[in-house]
């Protein structure tokens, strides 16, 4: 049975002193592992996973980052070695840049993953509507990922509904306030179309809230899922792994079709 986690910044200064382990943690439990990068220090440092296959690797600027990275031609040294561009999109939430700097560094960055190809990865907090109608009006032909989806039925709605929209559900699944985002997983499960991540070093899920998260605990997400879902773990692996091929199984135009 294979189990991936589809978020983890390993690149992280936080695992500096025990990153080897947490990667053999890793290695124990998952079949595979996406590093997303948030700026152009993180996406450097992402690419340098890329020795070892059972690593994927996205490059891009995160919402909170996109004041100070208006000028994208960095990307332009990286992105070929990288899976995809990512995590890019907006956040009302935190506020940190912008959101005139948001949307064009998105905008901008979706243009530049669509140009080359590359799948995505998004990252939304508290700005579903404006995201939307940014991503709809480029309407990308990749695999996009929804990361740490975060809202209702109808918004899950609206993902599912795009053949190459995956969301992706995070730790906070299994926190005891988050019945939105159970009722979202329902429905994603009805589809056959969703992720679990861990969003390392963020978001432990229980019962190792508050702590730092690392990959190998996306076994809990599994495990919570399957029993939320009353389903075997091998069910949702089968389809995680559906999906991860999608995007990492090569001829992803042909797996479309099929879905
Ligand atoms: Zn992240």
């Amino acid at each position: 049975m294979k189990l991936y986690d589809t978020h983890a910044h390993l690149q992280d200064d936080i695992f500096n002193n025990d990153r080897a382990e947490v990667i053999k943690r890793a290695k124990s439990a998952l079949s595979g592992i996406v590093i997303p990068s948030y700026d152009r220090e993180s996406s450097e440092r992402a690419l340098a996973f890329l020795e070892d296959p059972f690593f994927k690797v996205t490059v891009g600027v995160h919402p909170h980052y996109a004041a100070e990275h208006k000028d994208l031609s960095f990307l332009d040294a990286l992105y070929e070695k990288a899976h995809g561009i990512g995590e890019i999109g907006l956040d009302y939430y935190r506020n940190i840049s912008p959101k005139k700097d948001q949307k064009d560094v998105f905008y901008n960055q979706l243009l530049f993953a669509v140009e080359h190809k590359k799948f995505i990865i998004i990252h939304e907090r508290e700005a579903f509507d404006d995201l939307w109608d940014i991503i709809q009006g480029v309407r990308p032909q990749v695999p996009v990922i929804f990361h740490c989806f975060s809202h209702g039925e109808e918004e899950i709605e609206k993902i599912l509904k795009v053949d190459n929209y995956i969301p992706a559900f995070c730790g906070n699944l299994t926190y005891k306030k988050a019945d939105n985002l159970r009722k979202a997983l329902k429905i994603a499960y009805r589809y056959s179309k969703f992720f679990l991540e861990t969003d390392s070093p963020w978001l432990s899920p229980i019962p190792l809230r508050g702590k730092r998260n690392e990959p190998r605990n996306v076994f809990y997400i599994y495990e919570f899922a399957s029993k939320f879902l009353g389903i075997g773990m091998d069910k949702i692996s089968q389809i995680t792994t559906r999906w991860w091929e999608f995007i990492f199984g090569g001829d992803s135009s042909a797996r479309q079709e099929n879905l």
